[in-house]
């Protein structure tokens, strides 16, 4: 699980940040989501390593321009550029019929099936592996956060211990590797669990944007591995984030601290802390810190590789 940013300023964009956009890669599958599409995402999966091929699912959390004028590009170059197989998009009610007045008026056809789903709070998602739910956030319009969850994996079966146990391969090693007992013809009773290692526990990844301190994304973000949160505004500006019911870096933090996640991203910010004026980004970053230490605030293009839980704290996981 790789998540990389596309897109972090709040509103439009800026000389270094593009607006909101984060792609999740998922290698073992090779597969690309999308959480949100601003204007120009595609201009940033092209800079980036990202193959746009391995785009199957774009999760979009709420209606406003920042978060979907770049969807009908991309979805449109997809078509002619890449050879993309189907793509699934999941979204307020209003994304669908968005989408279609757009195709019609401009008078495009996609080349491949795309399949828009109006998610409700609950699971939209399920497959082997990963299981994505969508929560209500508090905005000016409709906004949903989405987690994905991997889903536990049982540890490793040890083949080489099975053998020397002279344990009959076929069918047996199926049910020792799902942990269940088994009586062998000789009699000998082997319990599957000592032939497994440690139960691999799934990554955990919250996505919440836009939104004000709610307790829809404290659920949704509850013991995630990393939360992704917006934070347009310092502290300081905090009436203007009441205004426009978008969060300030404390309230990220306060999010990322009852939720208990491991790590805290920051992203969305308002383009009026740029370097040189009297509060910059650095300072929502001190802010965040002071309540949660472990935040970290999110640049285009910077890549963050979700650690698996017994990984954790050992390495660093931030390229930038
Ligand atoms: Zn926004
Ligand atoms: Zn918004």
């Amino acid at each position: 699980m790789q998540i990389t940013f596309l897109g972090t300023s709040s509103g439009v964009p800026t000389r270094s940040r593009n607006v909101s956009s984060v792609a999740l890669r998922l290698p073992q599958r090779a597969e690309l989501w999308l959480f949100d599409c601003g204007e120009g995402t595609q201009h940033q999966i092209l800079r980036s390593d990202l193959k746009i091929s391995q785009l199957s699912r774009i999760f979009i959390t709420h209606m406003h321009g920042d978060h979907i004028f770049g969807l009908m590009g991309l979805l449109a170059s997809c078509g002619l550029a890449g050879n993309v197989k189907r793509v699934d998009i999941y979204g307020p009610s209003g994304l669908n019929e968005y989408l279609q007045a757009a195709l019609r008026y401009s008078h495009t056809h996609f080349s491949y099936p795309v399949k828009v789903h109006t998610v409700h709070p609950g699971v939209i998602y399920e497959d082997d592996e990963f299981i994505v739910s969508c929560g209500l956030l508090h905005h000016r319009i409709t906004a949903f956060g989405y987690r994905v969850a991997e889903k536990d994996r049982p540890g490793r079966f040890d083949v080489e211990k099975a053998k020397e146990l002279q344990i009959p391969s076929g069918p047996i090693y199926g049910k020792l590797k799902r942990g269940e007992t088994v009586t062998l013809a000789d009699g000998r009773v082997i319990h599957g669990d000592q032939l497994c290692g440690n139960t691999e526990i799934g990554r955990k990844m919250a996505y919440c944007t836009d939104t004000i301190y709610c307790d829809g994304a404290v659920q949704l973000a509850q013991d995630a591995d990393v939360l992704i949160h917006e934070a347009t505004f310092a502290h300081q500006d905090a009436d203007m984030a009441f205004q426009r019911l978008h969060s300030t870096s404390t309230m990220a933090a306060q999010t990322a601290y009852a939720a208990g996640v491991n790590r805290l991203l920051m992203t969305h910010f308002s383009p009026r802390y740029a370097p040189g004026n009297d509060i910059e980004l650095k300072d929502l970053l001190r802010e965040a810190r002071a309540i949660f230490p472990k935040t970290e605030m999110a640049h285009d293009f910077m890549i963050y590789d979700v650690p698996r839980r017994r990984e954790i704290d050992s390495k660093s996981t931030i390229h930038n």
